[in-house]
């Protein structure tokens, strides 16, 4: 699911809206199924049949699967089924968002109700969120005690979405080309056809050996992918919320654009929201020489024709002064920055804000190279003695049999992998999320068998080394622990609430 940002992706070619014109939630505008099995439907076309089509596909394909998977006794089918009715339930929402959006507007409610389809989106993401830690629990269970699973009721329903995804996917396909939302939409219903295709082919394998681990293990990774679909809804859902500029604006440029007119001498406060899921408002300061008032509306006419077809801008609002008020910067006071004067050259004004200090810079960068280190230093061990270290992670009896050994195999390889991602500074959110989640999973193993009294090597370093778990060892990992949720907050909080900052 993703929700699109601009206001139409093959670029505005429609007439640039004009001041009296309706700046309706639906003119101009795509239905914006969240592009989840989206058709190209235009808002006259909402009870169109198409959309019938897809809304029953998407209803009856889920509800079959659960049942199903109950039946067949499968995780791996009921996650995928899962998925599949949270994409149902996002097509409902935009259509019952876009009959409130047609509601318009109310001297109490002077934008409309466009934003009702964002709060759809979020409830989405929060039954989702209910329904990933349900998946989550059931599959940890089931791997460590692995259940009888009916392959072939299981090969039997994952052909069932297969054929829904496959004849999704197929409608989308001719529009996929033209058109970057319903591109979205197309390539969303290929990765929920590939889903599919994986639990057809873990059920033909359950027929052949009853290797129940399988279909638990498949169920995570289905898991993961609709956490990351979660996480591009939330994180574009909060982003409007929260008024952000809209990710494809830059907004030096705007500046840049508006004051390279003639007559316009300064360009100061500019903002740029997105009303909903589509249309851009704009608003700014343009400081001019002392004209007649009659003469700024046309030059406010050609500025909003011009801001129309350069950035699909299509509510903009021009406040025409003839002193530049206040600071004169690009950035209004209202955002709470302190900014240096506008130079007297011109130029971009506003010089990135510094939102850490130099000691904080220092101490994340020190920590980085730290718990990198650690990590290889940890890992390089285990990948020279293999079988020591699966005997280790045999040792702690917390891990099924059939899972000891790819552990052992793959474990060291991920450790080195994220070290050395910390220390060059690659792809530092997921590399900091994964220390993390990975120092809980070890604490919580050595916490575990500290407390049921088991006298095992660690295998926390080198697995020859012959150190046993204790105190000693879970007080180490703590302490990296520390470190690392200091990273992880440091990068995260930053990428959530500045993630359009340039710093
Ligand atoms: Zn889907
Ligand atoms: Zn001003």
């Amino acid at each position: 699911m993703t929700i699109p940002f601009s206001h139409n992706d093959s670029g505005p070619t429609g007439a640039a809206p004009h001041c009296g014109d309706d700046f309706s939630a639906d003119e101009g505008c795509f239905l914006r199924v969240p592009p989840d099995h989206a058709l190209p439907i235009s808002s006259t076309d909402t009870s169109g049949f198409r959309l019938l089509v897809t809304l029953g596909i998407n209803f009856v394909i889920p509800v079959v699967q659960i049942i199903g998977g109950v039946m067949a006794n499968s995780i791996a089918l009921i996650s995928d089924a899962v998925h599949n009715f949270s994409d149902f339930i996002a097509i409902l929402i935009s259509y019952i968002a876009l009959r409130i959006g047609r509601k318009g507007v109310s001297t109490r409610h002077t934008f409309g109700f466009q934003r009702a389809e964002i709060l759809g989106a979020l409830l989405n993401v929060a039954i989702l969120f209910c329904a990933v830690i349900f998946i989550v629990y059931e599959a940890f269970w089931r791997l460590w005690q692995p259940e009888p699973v009916s392959g072939g009721l299981v090969m039997i329903l994952a052909g069932v979405g297969i054929a829904g995804n496959g004849f999704s996917a197929l409608l989308l396909y001719r529009d996929s080309r033209n058109n970057l939302n319903i591109r979205g939409a197309f390539l969303h219903m290929i990765g929920d056809f590939l889903t599919s295709l994986m639990v057809l082919i873990s059920g033909a394998v359950l027929l052949w050996r009853p290797w129940y681990w399988l279909d638990p293990l498949l169920s995570f990774l289905i898991a993961i992918f609709i956490l990351k679909n979660c996480w591009t809804v939330l994180t574009e859902a909060v982003a409007i919320l929260m008024n952000a500029t809209p990710r494809e604006l830059d907004l030096p440029e705007i500046q840049k654009f508006l004051e390279s007119r003639p007559e316009i001498i300064s360009a100061h406060y500019l903002h740029a929201w997105n009303l909903g899921n589509c249309g851009i408002a704009f608003t700014c300061h343009l400081t001019v020489a002392d004209r007649l008032v009659s003469d700024t509306e046309i030059l406010a006419e050609k500025i909003r024709h011009a801001l129309f077809r350069q950035f699909g801008i299509d509510h903009p609002v021009f406040q025409f002064e003839t002193v530049t008020c206040g600071n004169g910067n690009m950035l209004c006071e209202l955002s709470g920055q302190e900014q240096p004067p506008k130079t007297p050259s011109g130029g971009l004004s506003s010089p990135a804000p510094v939102y850490r200090k130099n000691g904080y810079r220092i101490f994340g960068w020190t920590s980085r190279i730290i718990l990198g280190l650690i990590f290889i230093a940890a890992g390089i061990p285990k990948i020279l003695y293999p079988a020591e270290f699966a005997a280790a992670v045999y040792n702690y009896r917390i891990l099924p049999d059939a899972l000891v050994n790819i552990v052992a195999l793959a474990l060291p390889w991920v450790e080195v992998l994220v070290g050395g991602m910390l220390i060059v500074g690659v792809w530092m959110p997921g590399a900091v999320m994964i220390y993390t989640l990975l120092m809980l999973v070890f604490i919580t193993a050595l916490g575990y068998n500290v407390a049921r009294g088991l006298d095992i090597h660690c295998g926390c370093f080198s697995p020859t080394s012959g150190e046993l778990i204790s105190f000693w060892t879970i007080t180490r990992d703590v302490a990296i622990l520390l470190m690392s949720l200091y990273l992880f907050f440091a990068v995260w909080v930053k990428k959530i609430f500045l993630p359009y900052s340039r710093s």
